[in-house]
């Protein structure tokens, strides 16, 4: 099926200023549109899962030791018949260390390595397979999958006076994606399947490495539908606050809006913040631009993130690309206000100009329109602000830069 994705990162505009006197600045990965389906999500593990579990079964017998807790690694380490702070030392070996092979793990004896090899046990680092670096920073980096597929996982740092403050990266949570929003440039390399838990923690682990600098914060804005992929996103959630150390305020958890999705992330109360792709004031435009919208009315989505924002307190904010004559006018802008009033949803609209890609039927819009767009808002209650594109000299909308190497589509 063919695909797309995107993602962006983007600066105030009204801090450009602030920006041209220092390297970096604000930031944000942004994302898009929507999807369909009711999917089986599962709980996040409990720790005391047994030491080889869950992963292994779809994975052919290989067992990845990248994103189990350090209570689950000592677990490993006991089935083993190794004393129990052994897997407290595999769980720095991991995370602090950040080694890439069994073979590394210097400080465990020879035979418990042996035997974690003999068995299929595999860290679970991605290789790096290409990485791009824009004038402003951001760095683009293709990793290729045990399965020889590319995945596209981004750095964005913010830089002050006295170097990097921010670090943060926009990780991919499919290989592709399945949904057909129709200002995304990744969809045209296909759709893959889903990514694990690991995988997603190696993308952050591979941008603290390339940068030789901690993340401070993860968006799930890259590649793919986090709503589709729930499960490994939470697993993957889990390992990052806890066996990484990113705070969950830290983190960003976008989607386009999958029905019945909302409902079940709400239950595990996570302190991150949910991010609604909306793109559009109303239904008519944005099955337009995102048509699987078709099966998850506007309407719907916005009461969903009324009883997200009711049983986790945590505010909703709601992306809106911007793009030339589709969705870019004043009234557009105060539909907008109207809606999110109308649902007690007016927290925050992040407005993103659209990055023109090939082949794409899309503009972007003028500045003086977004400008007026921002204002509308504003002066309606509803705080808004414009961000500007990262990375742009990187091929930054998400997947240009894989669609580069990759140019078989996914089947
Ligand atoms: S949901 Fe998928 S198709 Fe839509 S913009 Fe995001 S990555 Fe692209």
């Amino acid at each position: 099926m063919a695909i797309r994705f995107a993602e962006a990162h983007y600066l105030r505009l009204q801090d450009v200023a602030f920006y041209n006197e220092r390297p970096f600045l604000r930031f944000m990965c942004r994302r898009h549109s929507l999807a369909v389906a009711s999917l089986p999500i599962t709980t996040t593990p409990s720790p005391r899962e047994s030491a080889s579990s869950p992963q292994e079964q779809k994975t052919g017998g290989v067992k990845y030791l990248l994103g189990r807790s350090e209570e689950q690694l000592m677990q490993v380490a006991l089935k083993y018949s190794q004393k129990q702070y052994r897997g407290r030392q595999l769980h720095d070996l991991l995370y602090k260390a950040k080694c890439k092979d069994i073979k590394d793990f210097s400080q465990l004896p020879q035979e418990f390595r042996e035997s974690l090899i003999a068995d299929n046990w595999k860290v679970g680092r991605s290789e790096i397979h290409h990485t791009v670096v824009s004038t402003d920073g951001t760095l683009k980096a293709l990793l290729k999958l045990e399965d020889s597929r590319i995945i596209e996982t981004v750095g964005i740092p913010v830089e002050e006076a006295r170097g990097i403050n921010r670090l943060t990266v926009c990780v991919s949570s499919q290989v592709g994606c399945p949904l057909r929003c129709s200002f995304c440039a990744t969809g045209k390399g296909g759709y893959g399947r889903n990514l694990k838990a690991h995988e997603i923690v190696d993308q952050v682990l591979t941008i603290e490495k390339l940068f030789q600098h901690r993340v401070s914060n993860v968006v799930f804005m890259g590649m793919g539908e986090p709503m589709l992929n729930l499960k490994a996103v939470l697993e993957a959630h889990r390992s990052l606050n806890e066996d990484v150390g990113i705070g969950q305020r830290m983190m960003t958890i976008s989607t386009v809006g999958v029905p019945n999705t909302i409902a079940k992330l709400s239950e595990h109360k996570l302190q991150s913040t949910l991010a609604i792709s909306l793109h559009a004031p109303n239904q008519r435009i944005r099955e337009k631009i995102i048509p699987s919208a078709k099966s998850y009315p506007l309407e719907a989505l916005l009461a969903d993130c009324k009883e997200y924002f009711i049983k986790t307190n945590r505010r909703v904010s709601f992306e809106y690309t911007l793009l030339a004559g589709i969705n870019d006018e004043e009234d557009h802008a105060m539909e907008l206000a109207d809606v999110l009033h109308k649902w007690k949803l007016g927290h925050h609209v992040n407005l993103i100009p659209y990055n023109p890609i090939s082949d794409s039927e899309f503009r972007r819009p003028y500045k003086a329109s977004m400008l007026n767009f921002e204002k509308i808002l504003n002066s309606r209650g509803v705080t808004a602000s414009i961000r500007q594109t990262r990375g742009v000299d990187a091929n930054a909308a998400c997947g240009q830069l894989r669609n580069e190497f990759q140019k078989i589509p996914i089947s």
